[in-house]
């Protein structure tokens, strides 16, 4: 059932990390609740339940565009191509999407002669990670081996934005403080705050967490999603304490309007000279 705070009493529609053995169904607060109290009632309560569902298979598709990874370590860059079903998706994720792909477009004709870099645009983020686990579960293991480091853009364009690196391992060493030093210089040469977290091991929930649970280190840039705007980010951001960085997060209303282009272009920016580092030394 939906946890019953304010905007999350509708129908839950969650997904599952795994197979489950027993059938599962999202249900409103309210129908969570009557259930729950049907249940306490001494005597036992039978309860039947009418379901109308769709199931099928469905196909979807990685997009991946490189050059030169075929030998020694390389770079992989990704966003999720795909949006929930409640509407079009254009913060979570086109902006990610839109972010790695003129990243991608400013690099071209720039010198080559450092880490390799693969652009991935993955398909079924929202059903559970499907694309990027696919992807990492079907290469070659000598392949997933030489990745050094997969840099993650979910939702870079929130309409009341805060600023986020997210690392899932520690970033004073490799790979992982090299573009930690880049992103940071990017920002402070625009003097633009950035909140630095760190989530070992399982990640923050996105892509990410496909590779951090293969063992590579994670990097994503992220300007929030539903939660809400605490004073201190306010302070430090801009924008409304008290109100969601994304109001429209996995809703209709995420729309072209609900992006702050401002930030996009921040985030996108920052991207471009990270990768520039990495691809040109
Ligand atoms: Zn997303």
């Amino acid at each position: 059932m939906n946890q019953g705070t304010e905007g999350q009493t509708g129908i839950f529609a969650g997904s599952l990390a795994a197979v489950a053995r027993i059938p599962v169904l999202g249900v409103p607060t309210e129908v969570g609740l009557r259930l729950a109290a049907a249940a306490q009632k001494a005597n036992g309560t039978e309860v039947h339940l009418k379901i109308e569902a769709e199931n099928g298979i469905r196909l979807t598709h990685n997009v991946i565009a490189e050059q030169d990874t075929m030998s020694g370590s390389f770079v992989v860059v990704g966003a999720h191509l795909d949006s929930v079903s409640e509407g079009p998706g254009m913060n979570d994720n086109a902006s990610g999407s839109a972010a790695v792909l003129e990243a991608a477009l400013r690099l071209v004709g720039e010198p080559a002669t450092g880490i390799p870099i693969r652009f991935a645009f993955w398909g079924a983020e929202e059903r559970g990670l499907l694309g990027s686990r696919h992807h990492l579960s079907t290469i070659p293991e000598e392949e997933r081996r030489r990745i050094g480091l997969y840099i993650n853009l979910d939702m870079v364009g929130s309409p009341n934005f805060a600023r986020f690196i997210q690392y899932t391992s520690e970033n004073s060493s490799g790979l992982v403080a090299r573009i930690a030093a880049s992103l940071n210089h990017a920002f402070a040469q625009h003097r633009l705050p950035v909140e630095e977290r760190t989530r070992r091991s399982r990640g923050f929930g996105s892509d990410d967490a496909s590779f951090a649970t293969k063992g590579i280190p994670a990097i994503s840039l992220f300007t929030g999603a539903g939660g809400v705007k605490n004073k201190a980010q306010a302070q430090q951001f801009g924008g409304s304490a008290g109100q969601p960085v994304d109001p429209c997060y996995h809703k209709a209303c995420d729309i072209v309007a609900n992006i702050s282009e401002q930030v996009l272009k921040q985030i996108t920016d920052a991207l471009t000279d990270a990768l520039n580092e990495l691809a040109s030394h």
